[in-house]
């Protein structure tokens, strides 16, 4: 869905209007597009690259140093016009000549072309590069006659950077066929795009489907798949974009993952982690990266992967400096990167200090209790997820099953390496809070660790010391989260808990009897939590949906330290 707009018919010139007003030091708009803000040096060839509205950054975001001189917009997915193509050529040109850059489709082959016949009779030398990267558009053999898509990014700005380094029009124009003649790119994808004011998209990709080698206009592709996992999809892309090897065969290549609108950032890193890997398998050795938005279709579903063989000369200009409102490389903040790093830190490297054999024995009952509340947890999940979703978001089950999964995990390790019942809980808590996230684990991470640190490396864990850490792992949650009784959190739980504990202390019943009376209390209490409204944690913002469902947290609570009693029976 396009969302905003004025009118539909002024949305390209209304965004590259905006555009300019974002980058006011940066570019200037002209009849048909924009160009830098600052006159292209005196002699230098410019780089003029369009297309249609709806791709950007493509690619009036790539106007700016290092990259390109101007940039016409035609309307969304259309050419630019022969006169908008002229008027920004004219505005960008300074004694150097123009190279006239354009994904390979047939309208700009010929609105370039009849702007650029209008130039040359004005004596301007002029040249065009028609990029046509995409392997599902055409025969192997016939490279530059297939469609250009993603790879427009690295063969204009192996151009552009040709161009800074002072390449004259004849050099820049061979480079850039040299980049074209080296890129190879396969998209695919799961949706199609919606123009501004349409109420429907301009084509549909079924429903758990993914189309491979769509255009980014919609053009027909080559496969129809069911939708595949991110792993998969890495692996039909790499697979495709590597079944040519071009001319130049290096294995250093230049790789563009590339969103096409409507695919998150995070969603590509997933498929990114996987290509990455597939690429080094394949033998390649990827240089500086490119995983985003770069050359979009409005709001189109899918990914495209880009590769482009690299050999010295290319290779340098793909690292050179750009500064462009949506591209920019170099000039690293102080100068440079500074040194490699040397060892890093990592969870579960924490030393592991002395222990006696009683402690030891201990830590292999505490481990084994956490692999039973494991157990409960996973089985808990959905239903603490059903009530977090109530007036929450829905991840509290998932929180606490991360947690406690890498708490056991933990304590496994570190009793297997010899720790003591203080050190086992201290470095589990350590873990819960590491891996659960969210305001449970930060509160269970503190409690373990505060329960351990009543227990000691040197001897077994006795009633007293239970009781002590049980009652300490309580206020170390009250005086983290600052939550009261009431407030409808795992505290309307955890304080009766607590004081049912207090009063075992000292009366002479074992800390298991005490425990089961105290979880009893907290089973009543967290139960008594639906009937208030939560005005603490995210469901306050909620807080009367929450009436009718008890608070899970509370609820959580109440189990795990229920189970604690069973197993201090058993
Ligand atoms: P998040 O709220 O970050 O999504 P979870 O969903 O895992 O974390 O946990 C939600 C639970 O956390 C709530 O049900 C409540 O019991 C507990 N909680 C929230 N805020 C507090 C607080 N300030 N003190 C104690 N417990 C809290
Ligand atoms: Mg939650």
């Amino acid at each position: 869905m396009t969302y905003l707009f004025d009118d539909p018919k002024s949305f390209p010139a209304d965004a590259v209007e905006g555009l300019v007003a974002a980058h006011p030091e940066e570019l200037l708009q002209v009849h048909g597009g924009v160009v830098r803000k600052n006159a292209t040096p005196a002699g230098q060839p410019a780089l003029v690259v369009g297309g249609g509205s709806g791709h950007y950054p493509a690619f009036a975001g790539w106007v700016g140093p290092g990259f390109a001189h101007g940039a016409p917009c035609g309307n969304i997915f259309s050419s630019p016009s022969s006169d908008q193509v002229y008027s920004v050529a004219r505005n960008a040109e300074n004694g150097g000549g123009v190279i006239l850059g354009f994904g390979h489709y047939a309208g700009d082959v010929l609105h370039f072309g009849v702007a650029a016949e209008k130039l040359r009779a004005e004596g301007i030398d002029v040249r065009i590069v028609a990029v046509s990267d995409d392997v599902a558009s055409g025969q192997t053999g016939e490279h530059r006659d297939r469609r250009g898509i993603a790879g427009d990014l690295p063969v204009f700005k192996i151009a552009g950077a040709a161009i800074q380094a002072g390449a004259d029009l004849e050099e820049a124009e061979r480079l850039a066929w040299k980049a074209n003649d080296a890129t190879r790119s396969l998209g695919v994808a799961f949706d199609g795009c919606t123009l501004p004011g349409a109420d429907d998209a301009l084509f549909h990709v079924p429903e758990g489907k993914m189309a491979i080698g769509l255009g980014i206009h919609g053009e027909p592709g080559i496969d129809e798949t069911p939708m595949p996992s991110a792993a998969e999809l890495a692996e039909v892309l790499v697979d495709g974009v590597l079944k040519e090897t071009p001319e130049l065969d290096s294995e250093r290549v230049a790789v563009v993952l590339n969103g096409l609108g409507t695919v998150k950032y995070e969603e590509m890193f997933v498929v990114w982690k996987h290509a990455a890997q597939l690429l080094a398998d394949a033998g390649l050795t990827v240089v500086r990266p490119e995983v985003g938005e770069h050359v979009t279709s409005l709001d189109m579903a899918g990914l495209s992967l880009t590769v482009m063989r690299l050999d010295d000369e290319l290779e340098q200009l793909w690292l050179a400096p750009a500064d462009t409102p949506a591209f920019r490389r170099g000039g690293t903040v102080g100068g440079d990167r500074g040194e490699e790093r040397g060892e890093l830190y990592s969870p579960g490297e924490d030393p592991i200090p002395e222990a006696t054999e009683e402690s030891r024995e201990s830590a292999r009952t505490i481990t084994s209790i956490l692999g039973e509340v494991e157990s409960l947890l996973v089985e808990l999940e959905p239903e603490l997820g059903r009530m977090d979703a109530v007036a929450g978001d829905g991840d509290h089950g998932q929180g606490m099953v991360l947690g406690i999964r890498a708490a056991h995990a933990t304590a496994q390790r570190a009793a297997e390496n010899g720790a003591g019942a203080r050190t086992v809980l201290v470095q589990a808590g350590a873990s819960w809070s590491a891996d659960a996230g969210g305001t449970s684990g930060a509160l269970w991470g503190a409690a373990l660790t505060s329960l351990g640190s009543a227990f000691s490396d040197d001897t077994a864990v006795d009633d007293e010391q239970l009781l002590t850490g049980l009652v300490q792992a309580v206020e170390a949650v009250e005086r983290l989260g600052r939550a009261k009784p009431g407030d409808k959190t795992m505290v309307d739980a955890a304080v009766p808990f607590r004081e049912s504990l207090a009063e075992a202390q000292g009366s002479g019943s074992s800390a298991a009897d005490a425990v089961a009376a105290a979880a009893a209390k907290a089973t009543a209490a967290a139960e008594d939590t639906a009937d208030i409204a939560a005005t603490m944690g995210r469901a306050r913002n909620h807080g009367d949906k929450s009436v009718g469902t008890p608070d899970p947290g509370a609820i959580s609570f109440s189990k795990i330290v229920t189970l604690l009693g069973e197993q201090l029976s058993a």
